[in-house]
């Protein structure tokens, strides 16, 4: 067993104790030791070589991967990640995560994760839309709406689930747009999809200030990682007022103690390449932005960030996960007990699968709604995660990522059981 999968086994199995330790009429349902070890490995693993003819006429062949975790709950559902250090290991912890995530969001899919070994920015559009059709082609005959949904993730886009989409409707036969969801507004996708992970980690982090009673002129933030959900969710904070005083991305970082306007980082990166160079900030490493004198720290780039070289220069109280898994288990234990507050990866970015689920519904019911229903929609599914968690947190005396797994566990748990295992 892999590293990342030998940490979501332990969480599990961690959570199973507390559960089973638990007193009185209250007591969470549980599964036994033994049923638990359904979760511990996926249903069914899927590997597949893809040869891609490239711009120099060139043949290269690519690794891609698909792990289908659990379903008792409904569909197989997850990103699709291109990424040079992709490996079986991370995709098939990824696809565990993803079951326990729609668990505690409480949308009926079960979990699943993807994945090709490859430097997306080496590739050109056309190597890496032919890339992306020979994948769905190897695939194909396990993935569909009723069966397993890829979706974005690290270094994928609206436009890769345009090409997932239509590769898929020409092997089915016909128009298929609930087959992927993260799709572009013109063929199926969701107003407020692009910016649902950011937005559903906006709402949560709001309602944990709000039980914390923390106000907002005395909060700082730093985000590390400035793609999909780190930008957005910069964006987001600065324009609720918020200080954003720190982000990041993979070539550095900036920081200004008394805020960044992002709006206009966001244009500086457009021109520049990278945040890096900013007029007005400090340049700064990743790793020095971690150790930032700030309130809350948003990773947001790979997992593994915040690990334990690093843990004892962390000065943040609230770590937001709005990546997955960027905090090692090991990491944070230690963390918690500094009194340190980990708002788990499995509620923090839950929005993005969310309004995935939204996508999937309109494409189905072919019955579209406008973004202030999504987000309205969103808010609503999210906050009630959120309540569910922290009643958790304080009724069993655990940290939060322990009271959301408890929460998934009860769910699929439960599931398991009626349909019989
Ligand atoms: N890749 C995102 C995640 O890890 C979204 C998955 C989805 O929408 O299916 O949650």
């Amino acid at each position: 067993m892999g590293k990342y999968l030998k940490e979501c086994v332990n969480q599990l199995s961690k959570t199973c104790s507390v559960m089973g330790n638990a007193e009185g009429d209250d007591k969470p349902f549980c599964l036994s030791y033994n049923e638990v070890e359904i979760l511990n490995s996926p249903q069914r693993v899927i590997e597949v070589s893809i040869p891609v003819k490239m711009d120099n006429g060139e043949l290269k062949v690519f690794t891609g991967f698909r792990v289908q975790h659990n379903d008792v709950r409904g569909p197989f559902k997850g990103g699709l990640r291109y990424h040079p250090k992709v490996n079986f290991d991370e995709i098939n912890a990824m696809a565990l995560v993803m079951t326990i995530k729609c668990a505690v969001a409480d949308i009926p899919y079960g979990g699943a994760k993807g994945g090709i070994t490859v430097d997306p920015k080496k590739l050109s559009q056309g190597e890496i839309e032919r890339l992306t059709r020979g994948y769905i082609r190897a695939v194909a005959d396990f993935i569909g709406p009723d069966k397993d949904i890829p979706a974005p993730d690290v270094y994928t886009n609206p436009q890769i689930m345009a090409w997932i989409m239509d590769e898929y409707s020409r092997i089915n036969g016909k128009n298929t747009p609930s087959a992927v969801t993260g799709k572009p507004l013109e063929v199926g996708g969701s107003q407020g999809r692009g910016t649902a992970t950011a937005q559903g980690g906006f709402y949560v982090f709001e309602s944990l200030l709000k039980e914390l009673k923390l106000k907002k002129k005395n909060i700082t933030i730093a985000v590390q990682g400035f793609g999909n959900a780190g930008m957005n969710f910069a964006k987001i904070a600065n324009a609720g007022k918020y200080k954003v005083v720190a982000v990041s991305d993979s070539k550095g970082g900036i920081y200004n103690k008394q805020s960044l306007d992002i709006e206009k980082v966001i244009k500086h990166k457009a021109t520049t390449g990278s945040v890096i160079n900013f007029e007005g900030a400090k340049n700064i490493t990743n790793e020095q932005l971690l150790a930032l004198p700030i309130n809350v720290l948003a990773p947001a780039a790979l997992e593994g960030a915040i690990n334990k070289k690093n843990t004892g220069r962390i000065k943040a109280n609230i770590i937001l996960e709005l990546a997955n898994g960027p905090t090692t288990i090991e990491a944070g234990e230690k963390l918690y007990k500094k009194g340190i507050i980990i708002v788990p990866d499995v509620l923090a970015n839950a929005g993005g699968v969310i309004v995935s689920y939204f996508e999937w519904v309109q494409n189905i019911r072919h019955f579209y709604w406008d973004k202030k229903k999504v987000n309205d929609r969103l808010k609503t599914q999210i906050t009630n995660a959120f309540n569910k968690v922290w009643e958790n947190t304080k009724h069993h005396n655990v940290n939060m990522r322990t009271a959301a797994y408890m929460l998934a566990i009860e769910k699929l748990g439960r599931a398991l059981k009626i349909r019989g295992i």
